[in-house]
């Protein structure tokens, strides 16, 4: 039996049983035996079950959102993941549907030789999901796996386990995906278990943790696209509007609290602007509330995981030990047994403190000062993760300029952390902040296929004499 506290209260208000490796293994094999059926179906009929699934959760809605209310402590966010997990079957099914079909195809070099495209899908996908959007985050894969004709098997995180029982009555009003899209509640040990029965692994998660899901799939040989961590910079360059840069600082570092993988988790100025900058991002960040007492108010939710509250709690003393000077926020404040923090700003930041080189995932805000082009993007290229990063500039096309140059998967130009608002863009993760295809665009459904190829000789079969070794010699001309 494991537990789970309840952000806002602190309260240990949910407990639940974590699925056998028996029973694991069976439920696996169950959706091994139900996907070859299920590819067959072909991919409009797999569209049409899982438009039916888009319709049962939303009548599963108001259970939904009560469950992740509790597992996140928030409201608007959680009707924000019900609504895109919703929206994302009708663009994925719409995406499927305009694929091309696999019809023969003329060798170019040889017209005798022809060849049929195949789109195979792997058979049993593993979704390994966090915390932080716990929803969308257990359906953002599967829910392409499904449309390709994958079985699915998801694990959502241990932390925020509670909406699982509000949406299995959804899944089970859909009789089609009762094998084949299974979620199980569980912990580190039952994704192991997972990675060690399926053909693919899909993890979103942390960098550590990423690494062990990758060794352990690689061992088994089979593919573990990675979805992890990320320290996004945001650049702001001469000429740029400070009222839109501080707009866009804020609300993409604080937004969900911090908690997501795309946030702006340091900042770099050029120095000309850097005092003006930071006035107005305070001024704004001070206006920031709590939903607290009432989660129906405010801007910012609770801490979700307290220890992630102790890691936010490290890195800002330990900048304000090496020097750093805290401008707002700062402090966890604790409110009816909940973990809390404000929008915090600290200057005088050094690039190695732990703040501007770890993933924080809270609201916190370093700003540091630059002197040159050069020495930004240098500064925004440092450290280990390569997720995302954003630029502001007097125009799109200055702000261009340097995006190009930083190494990361999706750069904001004059805007930030536009990923977590426009979904078509392909992208991948640089650095150690992931592995694997894009899971945006249409490589986002076409990863779950291996392509196979079928290749007809309408002629006669090569003779061995073809590849014998004096082949051109006695093909030579005689000359007679
Ligand atoms: P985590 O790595 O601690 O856990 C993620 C999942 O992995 C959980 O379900 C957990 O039970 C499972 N797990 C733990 N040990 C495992 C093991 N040995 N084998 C298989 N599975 C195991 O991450 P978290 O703290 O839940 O989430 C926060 C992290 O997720 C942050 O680093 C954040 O940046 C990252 N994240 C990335 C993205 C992205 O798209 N790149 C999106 C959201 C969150």
């Amino acid at each position: 039996m494991r537990e789970a506290r309840n952000p806002r209260s602190g309260a240990i208000d949910y407990r639940f049983e974590v699925v056998s490796p028996a029973d694991l293994k069976q439920d696996m094999a169950r959706a091994r035996a139900a996907q070859p059926a299920w590819a067959a179906l072909g991919v409009h009929a797999r569209g049409a079950v899982l438009r039916r699934f888009a319709a049962a959760i939303e009548q599963q809605r108001p259970a939904l959102q009560a469950a992740l209310e509790t597992d996140t402590g928030r409201r608007r966010a959680t009707t924000l993941e019900i609504d895109s997990v919703i929206a994302s079957i009708a663009a994925w099914t719409s995406l499927a549907a305009n694929r091309s079909t696999e019809d023969w195809i003329e060798g170019r070099s040889n017209k005798l030789l022809r060849h049929r495209p195949q789109w195979i899908a792997y058979p049993v996908c593993a979704v390994i999901s966090p915390w932080n959007f716990p929803l969308l985050l257990a359906m953002i894969d599967a829910i392409p796996a499904l449309l390709a004709g994958c079985a699915v098997v998801v694990k959502p995180s241990e932390v925020t386990p509670r909406f699982i029982a509000a949406l299995l009555p959804a899944i089970a009003a859909i009789p089609e995906l009762t094998d084949l899209l299974q979620v199980k509640q569980g912990d580190g040990s039952t994704g192991e278990i997972m990675i060690d029965h399926a053909d693919l692994v899909c993890f979103t998660g942390s960098l550590a943790t990423g690494r062990l899901v990758a060794r352990r799939a690689a061992a088994r040989l089979i593919p573990a696209f990675l979805e992890l961590g990320g320290k996004d910079p945001l650049l702001v360059m001469q000429g740029a509007d400070l009222d839109a840069a501080t707009d866009a600082a804020l609300r993409g570092s604080v937004v969900a609290t911090g908690q997501a993988c795309q946030s702006i988790e340091r900042i770099y100025v050029a120095r000309s602007l850097h005092d003006e900058f930071v006035a107005k991002l305070v001024r704004k960040a001070k206006a920031v509330t709590f939903n607290w007492p009432d989660i129906a108010k405010g801007d910012l939710g609770p801490i979700i995981w307290a220890r992630q509250a102790d890691i936010i709690a490290e890195q800002i003393d330990d900048a304000i030990r090496r020097g750093a000077k805290l401008k707002c926020g700062g402090v966890i404040e604790h409110h009816g047994g909940g973990r809390w923090l404000a929008p915090t700003v600290l200057t005088d930041v050094v690039q190695d403190m732990s703040v501007m080189r770890e993933e924080t995932f809270g609201p916190v805000m370093p700003v540091m000062a630059f002197d040159s082009v050069d020495e930004a993007v240098g500064l925004a290229n440092s450290g280990v993760y390569g997720l995302s990063a954003a630029v502001f500039a007097g125009s799109i096309a200055d702000a261009e300029l340097v995006g190009r140059r930083i190494d990361a998967g999706a750069i904001s130009l004059n805007d930030a952390a536009l990923t977590a608002l426009f979904y078509e863009a392909p992208k991948q993760s640089f650095k150690q902040s992931g592995l694997g295809p894009s899971r945006m665009g249409e490589e986002g459904f076409t990863r779950f296929f291996r392509r196979k190829a079928l290749i007809a000789n309408h002629g006669r079969p090569a003779p061995l004499e073809l590849f014998r070794e004096d082949f051109a010699i006695t093909r030579q001309p005689t000359g007679d």
